[in-house]
């Protein structure tokens, strides 16, 4: 049995060297994460340079990911190094406050708009919410709080205001310096750091056109009025090659108990409409530490697979955690298990919707028969642009997608598509008359299939060209 959902990987100080980053792949991961919220240039360079390295040792195709920061709105810093902050106490945040000069009494902020986007009365949230302040009243540039739940406040720490609002925009001049190293790098996928609408990822795919970067763009949902109502939801979605219920921010801002809901309609309308989804943060937290997850940890990567997301991701647990390779083999254990569920291998088969093209017909009626044939062993999808396959993935099934590819960075790209397993074949280069037949003999070769399995291909009549999937084959190997 072939593990269907994919595993993200955040890269960081834990996981910078080839044998780690070849454990990683072995381990299950297909997707590596380049947090640009962390570290140099220099470094993400090297990182990806690793994996590109390590992945063709082993002969797997992977893909990058380069996360931008985003307008991260966070406090300055302290005199002493840090502040206590006790409940009922007054606190205030200044946007003149010179930088490394905070107290127990007031902390800077290089956010200039940040007393503008606020009110008295709303609630702001330090810390991914483990600080809770709320606003007393606004002076000029200074917004006096009350201490809700106090702490001690490090520097750097990220703001949220409670139900959303705040104002910056989606890139920063960081984010497009980082951009311009993402590009380099020739990353896979392009994620922007808290959107607000379908415009905001519009502005974001024209800067990636500028920057000449030809990832594809994923769309981090993590704040409240993205998912206030459906409409700019979809927006947003549409106006996304991939989504990303990134539950840190999103959490903090929506409150958890609204959590639960969101990731569920978040993943259900991304696969309706046709894009990719990953859940995102927290999935294996206590594994920064120990050595095996806990039980509450083993459920939440089951739910989200369960849900049908295409991907879970790791952030600290392998960018700086102790146990990087076991964390990734654990949650590949978790959603193979989560896959012997019958759920996640039926499907309703959009059995009301109408095909706009060719390929979406081909592609539906290829996991219609597989699904409903029996001895199915494999789908096998010959593709250049990896659109097919995407579309097939959409379609809940336990049967491998095996989606052939002449070029790397469809390849790459694939990585990230539930049931998708991305092998590279030299379309061009064979007798067209016998392509899928020889894909067969290939992955026979590789072990993948046998004598007598039953098997679906599908195929363009025209050799080179993305979008033109117009033939379903059936046949015994
Ligand atoms: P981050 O995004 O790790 O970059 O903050 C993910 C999230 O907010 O969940
Ligand atoms: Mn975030």
């Amino acid at each position: 049995m072939y593990k269907r959902t994919k595993i993200i990987a955040t890269l960081g100080p834990a996981s910078s060297d080839a044998e780690t980053i070849s454990g990683l792949i072995q381990a299950g991961a297909t997707v590596f994460r380049i947090n640009f919220s962390h570290g140099e240039p220099e470094e993400h360079k090297e990182r990806a340079r690793l994996v590109r390295e390590e992945a063709e040792k082993l002969s797997a195709n992977v893909a990058l990911l380069g996360d931008l920061q985003g307008p991260k709105i966070r406090i300055a810093g302290f005199r002493k190094g840090s502040a206590k902050l006790v409940e009922g106490a007054e606190f205030a945040l200044d946007t003149k406050h010179p930088a490394d000069e905070g107290d127990e009494t007031v902390v800077g902020c290089s956010y200039q708009s940040l007393p503008a986007d606020c009110q008295p009365g709303q609630t702001l949230l330090l810390d991914d919410g483990r600080l809770q302040l709320q606003i007393e009243s606004i002076d000029d540039t200074r917004i006096h709080t009350k201490v809700i739940v106090g702490g001690v406040l490090y520097p750097k720490k990220g703001i949220n205001l409670l139900g959303g609002g705040l104002s910056a925009p989606a890139l920063t001049e960081k984010d497009l310096k980082d951009l311009d190293v993402a590009t380099d790098m020739e990353i896979d996928y392009l994620a922007i750091s808290f959107p607000r609408t379908a415009e905001d990822m519009h502005y974001a795919r024209e800067c990636a056109e500028k920057a000449g970067c030809k990832a594809r763009l994923i769309a981090k949902i993590e704040r409240a009025e993205t998912v206030a109502d459906d409409k700019t939801l979809d927006d947003i979605i549409c106006a996304s090659d991939a989504v990303m219920v990134a539950r840190g921010d999103l959490g903090v801002e929506i409150g958890d108990a609204g959590l639960i809901g969101v990731q569920k309609k978040i993943i259900r309308r991304a696969r309706q409409l046709n894009r990719s989804v990953i859940t995102a943060t927290q999935m294996m937290e206590t594994m920064i530490e120990n050595s095996i997850p806990t039980r509450a940890e083993v459920f939440d990567v089951a739910n989200a697979v369960l849900d049908g997301t295409d991907a879970v991701m790791l952030s600290a647990e392998t960018a700086t955690g102790k146990h990087p390779i076991t964390v990734v083999e654990a949650m590949s254990r978790i959603a193979l298990g989560a896959e012997k569920q019958r759920s996640t291998q039926v499907s309703g088969h959009r059995m009301d919707r109408q095909f706009q093209e060719t390929e979406d017909a081909i592609a539906m009626a290829s996991m219609y028969a597989a699904n409903h044939m029996p001895h199915v062993k494999a789908i096998i999808c010959l593709t250049e642009s990896g659109n097919t396959p995407l579309l097939m993935s959409r379609i809940r099934s336990g049967i491998p997608i095996f989606a052939m590819s002449e070029h790397q960075s469809t390849l790459n790209r694939m990585a990230l598509f539930r049931g998708v397993i991305p092998r590279y074949y030299d379309i061009s280069g064979n007798n067209r008359n016998t392509l899928l037949s020889d894909a067969v003999e290939q992955l026979k070769g590789n072990g993948f299939l046998s004598k007598g399995d039953i098997v679906l291909g599908t195929r363009g009549d025209q050799v080179g060209e993305g979008g033109m999937t117009n033939t379903l084959k059936i046949f015994e190997v």
